[in-house]
């Protein structure tokens, strides 16, 4: 008897759920969401990012990824319907965690060529360029005076490229930019290169040691920042950005952006 009703009570239960999902593919694929998308079919959005970057990302008071980008990406995640976990790893490591570990990464993440290759990108969300710190009575000022130089940079970061192309120049790469920042502010390198907005933090750490000099100077590219996504998931991507665009369009990124940027 038992056994019949808990037979039967499993069959109600299966009909419920082939009933929840409908017959529409997307909604089946996506969850809740109703979004045709691999990722979202677990209802979480699981996101990959570096707590290490302020003001985009940094570890809060409490020990748990907060800044900028975890705030665009909980909104992005209501606007999606889907619950949003975050995953704090290596820089390095992101773009080859995206369809395994993680579903997208978010990390002030310079859209690239070769990143390209592995990962498809949302619409840019932010420009930055690269600046360089210096100690405060150092002669550098072009990007000739950094050639045969020691310079910080974080793994596998677009300051780390750009170093790589100074003639002569030696990188010394960090799992964590604050820890070159450091080391610059001890003596033990010449410069350190890495995004505006992190530079300008972390140059205001040591404001009688340390310089913080603007790409502009040294002809650095505009770099977009872009929430990177799996390859080809077209739905995926074309719904983040119709939730990027609408959190311009109602003033809640340019709130974030009061909140966060110095
Ligand atoms: N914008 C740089 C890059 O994409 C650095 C990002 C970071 O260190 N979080 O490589």
């Amino acid at each position: 008897m038992k056994k019949i009703v808990s037979i039967a009570l499993t069959v109600a239960l299966m009909a419920a759920v082939v009933t929840g999902c409908g017959s529409d593919k997307g909604a089946a694929a996506g969850g809740a969401s109703g979004i045709d998308s691999a990722a979202l079919a677990d209802g979480v959005l699981t996101v990959g990012t570096n707590a290490e970057f302020p003001p985009f990302e940094y570890l809060g008071d409490n020990g748990e990824p907060d800044g900028f980008d975890m705030a665009l990406i909980k909104a992005i995640g209501e606007e999606l319907g889907v619950e949003v976990v975050v995953e704090n790893m290596e820089f390095d490591s992101l773009v080859s965690a995206i369809g395994s570990k993680i579903d997208v990464a978010i990390a002030g993440m310079t859209v690239t060529d070769e990143r390209k290759q592995s990962v498809d990108f949302s619409e840019s969300y932010y420009n930055a360029v690269q600046h360089v710190l210096v100690p405060i009575d150092s002669t550098i000022a072009t990007y000739d005076d950094l050639k045969g130089k020691t310079i910080g940079c974080q793994l596998g970061t677009t300051g780390d490229f750009i170093i790589e192309e100074i003639e002569g120049a030696t990188s010394q790469q960090y799992n964590k930019a604050v820890d070159a920042v450091n080391d610059l502010a001890n003596g033990r390198l010449d410069a350190v290169i890495i995004d505006s907005n992190p530079a300008g933090v972390f140059a205001s750490k040591y404001p009688d040691k340390i310089k913080d000099l603007d790409g502009a100077d040294f002809d650095f590219e505009i770099e977009e920042y872009a929430i990177a996504l799996p390859k080809g998931d077209t739905a995926l991507q074309e719904a983040v950005n119709v939730a990027i665009k609408k959190l311009k369009d109602n003033g809640t990124f340019d709130k974030l952006v009061d909140q966060y940027m110095q």
